[in-house]
């Protein structure tokens, strides 16, 4: 018997794009699914519709001035959301409650038993902040899912790893001075990619100090400088006993990614999500949820997220 895996998918998730042509158009939810579909995938899943979330679980993370630009910026489908990155559409703060419901929504049946591990395709939205979008992030759904495991599900410590090209600087700097939230991210080091953070010297602040692990990456680094600044990510959230783990498992580190300059295989999303599986089944029976994150390539991106998936569903 496969491990029971939920995958949110359904036209409401694909929804949150910005436009064909764009790096992040509504087609990406769609090259996920064929490919999930061509390899069998789909039919060993438990396949579950998106949901939205409401305005007061969104303000869990974000200032409600800010929500409330959201909601009227949507309605006008006009300017954007933050300096230039982020353009509003008409229909775009629904777009990004359904992202966030979304993965509510896989936390809640990770938690109630109905799976042991999820994943939800158009979500990991980590540059957000909690008064404004940014790099294509509207809500950021891994501070919503921080808080939400706390506040709602009355969990504490939560493990937070991303290994999406940019790094994840809207959950770091949100939670930097918070010692429960370890974090580790690899990413391409910060002098030659957005959004330039993430230093190897930011490992928290105040009580959080030694919480947060930064690896940045040198520009063309592949699966063999990967694996050896994963077996650090690894011993390190050992180290951190968590209680749920979330994965950003963005596809823009993968070679051939239009907008990044790392060249990883998909060999290495499979390998961090099952040695992420491991620690979740050691520390926290198995409460562990991957989120998509970037990737601009589509077929990379399908590749990278059901190598993810394929992993999750290994016993
Ligand atoms: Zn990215």
């Amino acid at each position: 018997m496969p491990t029971p895996v939920c995958v949110y998918i359904g036209d409401e998730l694909a929804r949150y794009g910005f436009g064909e042509g764009h790096p992040f158009g509504p087609d990406r939810l769609g090259a996920f699914w064929s490919q999930a579909q061509v390899s069998g995938l789909d039919g060993r899943v438990i396949q579950c519709a998106p949901v939205s979330a409401g305005q007061a679980v969104i303000e869990r993370f974000h200032t409600p001035d800010y929500v409330a630009r959201v909601i009227r910026q949507s309605d006008s489908g006009t300017g954007y959301l933050d300096g230039g990155d982020t353009p509003a559409f008409p229909g775009i703060y629904e777009a990004a409650c359904f992202v966030v419901g979304s993965v509510l929504g896989a936390i809640e049946r990770i938690l109630n038993g109905e799976c042991r591990h999820a994943f939800v395709p158009i979500a990991g939205l980590h540059h957000a902040r909690r008064d404004s979008a940014a790099g294509f992030c509207v809500f950021n759904d891994c501070g919503i899912a921080i808080e939400t495991l706390r506040l709602q599900h009355g969990l504490r410590r939560i493990a937070y790893v991303d290994i999406d090209a940019h790094h994840g600087d809207g959950v770091f700097y949100s939670f930097e001075a918070d010692p429960d939230l370890v974090f580790a991210d690899l990413h391409e080091d910060g002098r030659f990619l957005y959004p330039g953070t993430g230093g190897e010297g930011e490992t928290g602040t105040g009580e959080a100090r030694g919480t947060k692990l930064n690896i940045p990456m040198p520009p063309e680094a592949g699966d063999e400088q990967f694996y050896p600044a994963w077996e650090r990510v690894e011993a390190f959230i050992d180290r951190q006993c968590p209680e749920f783990i979330l994965f950003q498992c963005g596809a823009d580190s993968i070679a051939g990614d239009p907008i990044t300059h790392l060249r990883y295989t998909p060999a290495a999303h499979r390998h961090a999500a099952q040695r992420l599986q491991h620690l979740a089944e050691k520390h926290c029976q198995g409460r562990l949820l991957a989120m998509g994150g970037g990737g601009y390539n589509r077929g990379n991106l399908a590749l990278a997220w059901t190598a993810v998936v394929n992993a999750l569903l290994e016993e």
